[in-house]
């Protein structure tokens, strides 16, 4: 409350729902209301950060308390919606824990899309897509992205694959059979431009079924790769993956836009 408006900085950050906009109105649901006042211990005239996926970000202050709402006045955008790189994962759904890891970590790392693809050997049958979107949610907020991964509906693999389009790369993680080094295929693929849009395939803990890798594998734009000579748990498969193919032709490259966090002090960012 006491800060002057020009110093102030949010407080935290979250993802709404409502349109952005300078004078708008957002008010706040039981539970993030509930966050910022008996959590983070905000006050009336507190301010934070909002985005929505659509509007970029935005200073919004805390207007005033009820009995479990909160209303926040938009006031200044702080950076304008950008587009983070097209990138979708599909996974097969594993023990609740390390999905959760999942949806967060791939977050993290930029995926556009999250799919959950049930194979053969996919152990759970099931999928609470509203806890994953859930992770998703925090992890969007707390990394300071502008947009929240789409998460699509859970199917079966090969329904999934049935209308893949074509122009998306489909990098195929797989433990078994023919495979091309990740960073080797990435970089042929993404080589001097923008990558085109990509997705990568992460089998069940019980590995894929050899022959749904040749089911696969008939796909066009499927590219089998390799994770290197250890069998990773498929939580780690996925960070794996997705990292590599961000250094090599994602957002941690110079592809003309920033490769850095926004908001931190040149001394912070100048390493
Ligand atoms: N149980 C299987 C391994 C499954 S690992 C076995 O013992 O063979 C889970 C998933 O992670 C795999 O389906 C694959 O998509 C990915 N993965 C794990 N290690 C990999 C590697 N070395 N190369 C490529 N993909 C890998």
């Amino acid at each position: 409350m006491s800060d002057q408006p020009q110093t102030r900085q949010p407080r935290t950050r979250l993802y709404v729902d409502s349109p952005l906009a300078e004078g708008q109105a957002v008010g706040l649901d039981h539970e993030r209301a509930h966050f910022l006042r008996h959590v983070l211990r905000l006050d009336k005239g507190d301010v934070v950060a909002v985005f929505n996926g659509r509007d970029g970000e935005w200073l919004a202050a805390i207007d005033g308390f009820g009995k479990g709402w909160c209303s926040l006045a938009v006031t200044t955008q702080r950076r304008a919606q950008q587009d983070g790189p097209d990138l979708w994962l599909l996974f097969a759904p594993i023990k609740r824990g390390r999905i959760d890891f999942v949806a967060e970590k791939a977050t993290e790392l930029g995926v556009s899309r999250l799919w959950p693809v049930f194979t053969r050997r996919t152990d759970p049958n099931r999928v609470n897509t509203d806890r994953l979107r859930a992770n998703a949610i925090e992890a969007a907020e707390q990394s300071e992205r502008l947009t929240v991964p789409e998460m699509s509906e859970p199917m079966q693999l090969e329904k999934a694959l049935a209308a893949w389009p074509a122009e998306r790369t489909l990098y195929l993680c797989a433990e078994a059979g023919n495979v091309r080094p990740i960073a080797e295929a990435v970089r042929e693929k993404g080589q001097g431009s923008k990558p085109g849009p990509a997705a990568f395939l992460i089998g069940p803990e019980g590995g894929f079924a050899q022959s749904e890798l040749d089911e696969i594998c008939k796909l066009s734009s499927v590219v089998p790769v390799g994770l290197g000579p250890r069998i990773l748990r498929a939580d780690t498969a996925v960070v794996a993956a997705l990292a590599c193919w961000q250094a090599l032709s994602g957002d941690w490259t110079a592809h003309g836009g920033d490769t850095r966090p926004p908001f931190r002090s040149p001394a912070e960012s100048a390493v």
